[in-house]
């Protein structure tokens, strides 16, 4: 349970789990200050035109190793993150390394890579926070809004409908691309795909993993790489980890992917080399 104390600080409550309950304040406690002290990593993850085999950008994803905690897993630390406050803070700094960091590549690059960034949900609930933020780091980095993605997730338009849409409007005249994450997991209705500024569906692990050897059809990502194409919506697919899933997604009209058949997300050195080398 999470009890409200005041501002949009939350700590968990629950006298059953008193254990769980402060191992969350550790981190929470813990994470604030890895936040200020600017040492959350990005790592980055390649995402690929697999017809083509080459690079077209990454995923920036948040890294963080605790002195005290080690590493901590991003599916533990950004649910916390999002009940704590820190979700913006966190946001801020993995998108202005990123954007830093994907500026000084591109420098000395012909073909341009992408960036793509994650939002929170719970971050379009201070949807003019969340735009001034972007706008803010654009002229601070001087990174080009034509290869920044974010990668929203489908609650993310569950609530505070009007000012979502207005957000995401914002974007789109900025010339930032917006990509729904994990879709075909989410409990919205897909009315929104022809009413809001959407780029680009990434289909979900879940679905690509139901892509077996014997070349099995996953219904669910063939259905929705139809209904990107009808509604003239990029397609991307993540969790690619085998080569009769990639060569399933081709064969069905989806280039762009995204998995460790490709490479795991890499630190900065290693994703410098990757690219060096492709
Ligand atoms: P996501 O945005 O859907 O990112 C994809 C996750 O799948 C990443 O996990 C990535 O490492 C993992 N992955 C990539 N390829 C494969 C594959 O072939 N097989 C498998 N099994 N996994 C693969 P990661 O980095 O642990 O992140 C987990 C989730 O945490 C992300 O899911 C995203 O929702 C969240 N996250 C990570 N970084 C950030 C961030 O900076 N901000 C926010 N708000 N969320 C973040
Ligand atoms: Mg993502
Ligand atoms: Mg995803
Ligand atoms: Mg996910």
């Amino acid at each position: 349970a999470a009890k409200k104390q005041g501002g949009n600080r939350f700590v968990v409550y629950d006298p059953n789990e008193s254990n769980v309950s402060l191992e969350r304040i550790e981190i929470e406690a813990s994470l604030r200050k890895a936040i200020e002290d600017e040492v959350l990593d990005v790592f980055y993850q390649p995402k690929m035109n697999a017809a083509s085999g080459k690079i077209i950008g990454a995923e920036a994803l948040v890294r963080w190793n605790d002195v005290k905690l080690g590493f901590v897993s991003p599916a533990v630390f950004i649910p916390i993150a999002e009940d704590s406050g820190l979700i913006q803070p966190l946001f801020e700094l993995v998108l202005r390394k990123a954007m830093i960091q994907m500026k000084e590549w591109n420098d000395v690059l012909v073909e341009k890579l992408t960036v793509s960034v994650n939002v929170s949900a719970v971050q379009f609930m201070e949807a003019r926070n969340l735009v001034d933020c972007v706008k803010d780091k654009l002229s601070l980095t001087q990174f080009a809004p034509e290869l920044l993605e974010l990668e929203i997730t489908e609650s993310a338009l569950l609530n505070n409908m009007s000012e979502t849409i207005e957000a995401l409007e914002e974007f789109n005249q900025l010339g930032i691309s917006i990509s729904i994450d994990d879709f075909g997991t989410g409990y919205s209705s897909l009315s929104y795909l022809q009413k809001l500024p959407i780029d680009t569906l990434k289909i979900d692990q879940s679905f690509i993993k139901s892509i077996d050897e014997n070349g099995s059809i996953s219904e669910i990502a063939n259905g929705i790489i139809n209904l990107a194409r009808s509604l003239k919506l990029g397609i991307i697919a993540e969790g690619v980890e085998e080569e009769y899933q990639k060569e399933y997604l081709i064969r069905n009209g989806c280039h762009l992917m995204q998995g460790y058949l490709f490479s795991k997300p890499l630190e900065a050195k290693e994703f410098h080399k990757f690219i060096k080398d492709s």
